[in-house]
C-alpha cells in the first residue's frame, strides 16, 4: 500500500515540469508535482527571461510573419537534419499557443526586440516575461486550484515497474522515504549539470573550465532512472553553451564591472594555444560565441596591451557591450552602442589577477612562460593581428574594421581568461514527438516521458542562435507531455 495515489507523477517543477503538470490538471488528471528544493520555478524561473515563439498573437499583432514553417526550416538547417524532425515540427507548431496559454494562467509576455546584436535583423521571436514571480505564482496557484498537488523539498528516488499499469515511485520527501502509485511518470527535473562526476563524464573540455549557471539541483536523477530502464541515451552531452565568463579562481561571486564589459568586446583572443582563433566578434552571437569557445578548448585569453589600457582608461569606446542590450531590453531602456571610459581599469585588472583570473607580464616572454604558451608561436600570432590592425582588414576571420583598432605592441600586456560557459545540459534521454521515452531498440518505454533538459533530439551538438528556443523547448515539451499523459490514464 503506497502513501500517496495519482494519475500522473511529474518529478521537477521547473518550467517544464509546470508546463506538464498543470496542462494535465486542466484534462482532469490527478497529479502529484515532486519539487527537489523548497521553491518551484528551477532555471526557467531564476534563470530564463523569456521564451521563442512563431506565429504568436502578439506577432500577428506585431504584422510579423515569421511562422512555424520558417522556424522549423531553420532550426533543421542549423542542425543539418542530426535533431529529431518530428519533435522539433511539434514544438514549434505548438510555441503560439503556448504564449496565450501562459498569458492566461498568469504569466504574460511582450515581444521584445531580440536581445543580441546580430539578431536585430532576424524576425523578433523573443516573449520576455512581464512579472516573472508573480506570473510563476499564477501558474502553481492555477495547478493547484485544478486539484494537482505540489510537494517540495521531495525527490525521486526509484521508480519501479511492476505492472505495465501500475508504477511505484519512491520518493524522499524531506528526510522520509515515501511512495506514490501512479500510471504514468513524467521526467523533468532539468538535466544533470548539478551532477560534476556526470559533467566530467559527458563533456568535451575540462570541467574546471566550465562556468555554469545552471540549476544546481538539476543532477541527473531522472535520466539515470530512465536509462536503467533502458532509455536511449545516445544524445546526451549536448552542453548549452552561452558565451564566456572571466571567473575567480576562489571567490565565486567575484564580479566586476570593468572585466565583465571588456570580456563582450570584440579585443584579440587567444586560444589555450596561443594563437588567435576566431573573428572575436563573435562575441554578438551568444551561442556561438559559447561554440567558439567550447571547441578551442573551454577557454581563452583576451589580450590587451599598455597602449589599450591607457586609452581606455579616458575614452569612450564607440563599440556595443554584446550583453548591454539584454539587460536594456529588460530594462527597457535604449541601448548606448559605446562602453567606457574605464578610469579604474588598472586596478581593476590588478583585481583579476588577484583573483587568478587574469596574468600581467612586461614582456611577451614572460607572458607567454606564465601561461605556458610558446613564446614563438605568441609572437608571431600578435605580428598577424598587429598586421590586420595596421591594415585595417582581417586577412585572417574577416573581423570587421570597427573593431581592427588595438594592436598589442607595448608591455606590460594583460592576459584575462575567459572560460567556457554554461546555461544547462540540453541532451538527455531520446524521445518521440510526444515525448514518450525511446529505448536503446527506436521503441517506445511505456508510460514514462522526458522533457526540458532531459530530452534530447531538438539540437545537435549545439544550442541554436534562436533566441529563447530553450524555454520555448522546456514549456512546450511539458505541455504535450503532460497532455498526452492525461489523454491516456
Ligand atoms: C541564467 C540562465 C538564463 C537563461 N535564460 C534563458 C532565456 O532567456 N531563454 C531561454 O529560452 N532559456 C534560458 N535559459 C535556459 C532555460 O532556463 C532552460 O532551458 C529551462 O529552464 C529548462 O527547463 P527544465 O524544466 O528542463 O529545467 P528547470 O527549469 O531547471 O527545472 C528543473 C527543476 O527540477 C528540479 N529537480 C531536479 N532534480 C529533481 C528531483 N530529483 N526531484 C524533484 N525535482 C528535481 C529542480 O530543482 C528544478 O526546479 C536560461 C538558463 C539560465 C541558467
Amino acid at each position: 500500500m503506497s502513501d500517496f495515489n495519482a494519475d500522473i507523477v511529474v518529478v521537477g517543477a521547473g518550467a517544464s515540469g509546470i508546463g506538464a503538470a498543470l496542462a494535465a490538471t486542466e484534462k482532469n488528471a490527478k497529479v502529484i508535482l515532486l519539487e527537489k528544493g523548497d521553491k518551484f520555478g528551477g532555471a526557467g524561473m531564476f534563470g530564463a527571461q523569456g521564451l521563442f515563439a512563431a506565429g504568436s498573437e502578439l506577432q500577428k499583432k506585431a504584422n510579423n510573419n515569421y511562422s512555424p514553417d520558417d522556424a522549423y526550416k531553420e532550426m533543421m538547417n542549423y542542425t543539418h537534419y542530426r535533431s529529431n524532425t518530428r519533435l522539433t515540427r511539434a514544438i514549434v507548431d505548438k510555441s503560439a499557443d503556448t504564449i496565450s496559454w501562459l498569458a492566461n494562467n498568469g504569466l504574460k509576455t511582450e515581444l521584445v526586440n531580440n536581445t543580441q546584436e546580430v539578431h536585430q535583423e532576424h524576425p523578433r521571436v523573443y516573449h520576455q516575461y512581464i512579472d516573472k514571480f508573480n506570473g510563476f505564482q499564477n501558474l502553481m496557484d492555477n495547478f493547484t486550484s485544478n486539484g494537482g498537488q505540489l510537494f517540495t523539498k521531495t525527490t525521486i528516488k526509484k521508480l519501479v515497474r511492476d505492472d505495465k499499469k501500475v508504477l511505484k515511485v519512491t520518493i524522499d520527501q524531506d528526510g522520509v522515504e515515501k511512495s506514490i502509485d501512479c500510471q504514468k511518470v513524467i521526467f523533468s527535473d532539468g538535466g544533470f549539470v548539478g551532477n560534476p562526476k556526470m559533467v566530467d563524464k559527458y563533456i568535451q573540455i575540462d570541467s574546471d573550465d566550465l562556468f555554469s549557471m545552471g540549476e544546481r539541483k538539476a543532477t541527473g536523477d531522472g535520466i539515470k532512472i530512465l536509462a536503467s530502464l533502458g532509455a536511449d541515451t545516445s544524445g546526451i552531452g549536448t552542453f548549452e553553451n552561452h558565451a564566456a565568463s572571466v571567473v575567480s579562481k576562489t571567490d565565486p561571486k567575484w564580479h566586476n564591472d570593468t572585466i565583465f564589459t571588456l570580456t563582450n568586446l570584440p579585443f584579440l583572443w587567444l586560444n589555450r594555444r596561443g594563437e588567435r582563433f576566431v573573428n572575436e566578434d563573435i562575441c554578438y552571437d551568444f551561442a556561438l560565441w559559447g561554440n567558439s569557445t567550447y571547441t578551442n578548448g573551454g577557454y581563452y585569453y583576451f589580450v590587451l596591451d599598455q597602449k589599450t589600457v591607457e586609452y581606455l582608461k579616458t575614452n569612450q569606446l564607440n563599440w556595443t557591450n554584446s550583453f548591454e542590450r539584454t539587460f536594456t531590453t529588460l530594462a527597457h531602456t535604449p541601448v548606448t552602442h559605446v562602453v567606457g571610459p574605464f578610469p579604474e581599469i588598472e586596478s581593476d585588472l590588478a583585481e583579476a589577477v588577484a583573483q587568478g583570473a587574469a596574468k600581467v607580464a612586461n614582456t611577451i616572454e614572460n607572458l607567454s612562460e606564465d601561461l605556458g604558451f610558446d613564446a614563438k608561436k605568441v609572437k608571431e600570432n600578435l605580428d598577424g593581428y598587429n598586421k590586420v590592425i595596421s591594415a585595417e582588414k582581417d586577412s585572417e576571420f574577416g573581423k570587421p574594421s570597427k573593431f581592427l583598432k588595438f594592436s598589442v605592441e607595448q608591455g606590460p600586456f594583460y592576459a584575462i581568461k575567459a572560460q567556457s560557459t554554461t546555461l544547462g545540459t540540453i541532451g538527455g534521454v531520446a524521445v518521440d514527438d510526444k515525448l514518450h521515452v525511446i529505448n536503446n531498440e527506436g521503441q517506445v518505454i511505456e508510460n514514462v516521458y522526458a522533457t526540458g533538459n532531459n530530452a534530447s533530439g531538438m539540437y545537435d551538438t549545439s544550442y541554436p542562435t534562436l533566441e529563447g528556443i530553450s524555454c520555448a523547448f522546456a514549456w512546450n515539451s511539458g505541455r504535450i507531455a503532460g497532455e498526452d499523459a492525461a489523454e491516456n490514464i
